[in-house]
């Protein structure tokens, strides 16, 4: 079992391994022990490799070539067109099994997340078990393989995972750290662009052990502070949290714009734009389970113009009639209706993660049926498509350029 520093935490990072092509493979028996590819557009041959599982690795696929260059090394490989739908589902359902393990997992990307489990330890075993435990789950449940790292923090969890492939867990302790870590090139930590690896080169900096002898100074002269946090996340000295999905929106606005087709003056015309681009906003938002609390609206005039503005507001915005309502307020106060409009673009800003449903009050009748109506609306265009139904002031506006975004 990993010795514990009395405030450490402990970290897991799960994996999957080869995800596309692990999902098309669980998914199709057929597939197994055959070299599979997920790629884009097979029936040209020009599409590029997404993804392969490891018997196409093993002859030399390589993720971001083309078909026609895979196919020369491994004539008999199936390529597949990808099924994002599918591998949203399977994200989901993979997440799910680590909410089993504890209520902090971050999702990094579709196919990574990280598992503060320091809670979890005395109800499940090691931080070594719990990822054993996992990996065994998420095989029998799912059909894929995952790795794990096992950290006492994030980087390290992180490197752990890519360590041993597939199906492994790599623990990484306050013990072994160095040994394991420093021998590492610096680009096996995510966050090293091209520009400061070669800059590390000059100063003859090559592995993660050659990184954390570099002098403060020089690091936060040179580069930056990220720069600094690095070396000390690498001496074991900075500690980083696992945000939990709920409280981390991965979307830092959800904005819609477009163009008119004809140059608009009139504040009613101005207010259907609104409204249909309120719409949008107001599904995306719900589609994500957001709410925010500033607007932003930038015009542009028909001498090609900006401007733009934004505006906090005390409540959380996710209703059209909300959103729209506040863009509207935004316009009034800095747009003079003569100079001509030709294009909107309004976002939601500030935005958190709608935690729970709004409490109903008994004063709040009202709000019960908006918020019923909008979902209704939602229903319809989920089941009949985006143009299914519309409001009856966005039907009659002959201004809105549909294929504007
Ligand atoms: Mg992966």
């Amino acid at each position: 079992m990993e010795k514990r520093f009395f405030n450490d935490k402990v970290i897991l990072h799960c994996d999957v391994n080869n995800f596309y092509a692990s999902v098309e493979c669980a998914s199709r028996p057929e597939l197994k022990g055959k070299p599979v590819a997920v790629s884009g557009n097979p029936k040209t041959r020009t599409g590029i490799i997404l993804a392969k599982n490891d018997v196409a690795k093993s002859q030399g696929v390589k993720t971001g070539e083309s078909i026609y260059e895979a196919k020369l090394k491994c004539p008999s490989l199936i390529c597949l067109p990808p099924h994002f739908k599918l591998y949203e589902k399977i994200s989901n359902k993979i997440i799910s099994i680590y909410y089993n393990y504890t209520d902090t997992v971050e999702s990094f990307g579709i196919d990574e997340c990280w598992l503060d489990v320091t809670g979890s330890v005395n109800l499940f075993g090691s931080g070594k078990k719990i990822a054993d435990s996992i990996r065994k789950e998420v095989l029998e449940k799912v059909g894929v393989t995952i790795s794990v790292g096992v950290s006492f923090s994030k980087l390290f969890a992180k490197l752990g995972s890519d360590l041993k492939k597939p199906f492994a867990t790599t623990v990484i302790s306050r013990e072994n750290f160095k040994e394991i870590v420093y021998p590492l090139p610096v680009n096996a930590v995510i966050g090293i662009g091209n520009r400061t690896l070669k800059k590390l080169e000059k100063m003859n900096v090559l592995t993660l052990g050659d990184y954390v002898q570099i002098p403060d100074l020089i690091l936060k002269k040179k580069f930056n502070i990220v720069a600094l946090q690095l070396k000390q996340k690498l001496l074991g000295e900075f500690e980083e949290q696992v945000v939990d999905n709920s409280l981390r929106p991965e979307v830092k606005s959800v904005g819609n714009g477009t163009t008119t087709i004809t140059d608009i003056t009139k504040r009613e015309d101005v207010f259907s734009l609104v409204q249909f681009l309120s719409e949008k906003i107001s599904k995306r938002l719900s589609d994500k389970n957001l709410v925010g609390t500033s607007v932003h609206v930038s015009l542009k005039t028909s001498n090609f113009e900006r401007f733009g503005k934004s505006q906090t507001f005390l409540f959380d915005l996710s209703r059209a009639e909300d959103i729209a309502n506040c863009a509207l307020e935004i316009i009034d106060c800095f747009w003079n209706y003569t100079t001509p409009i030709r294009s909107i673009r309004i976002s939601v800003r500030n935005l958190k993660s709608k935690l729970r449903p709004k409490q109903a009050s008994i004063f709040d009748e009202k709000l019960g049926k908006k918020e019923s109506f909008s979902r209704t609306i939602k229903a319809i265009k989920e089941r009949f498509g985006e143009g299914s139904i519309e409001l009856a002031s966005v039907l009659k506006s002959k201004f809105i350029n549909k294929d504007g975004e």
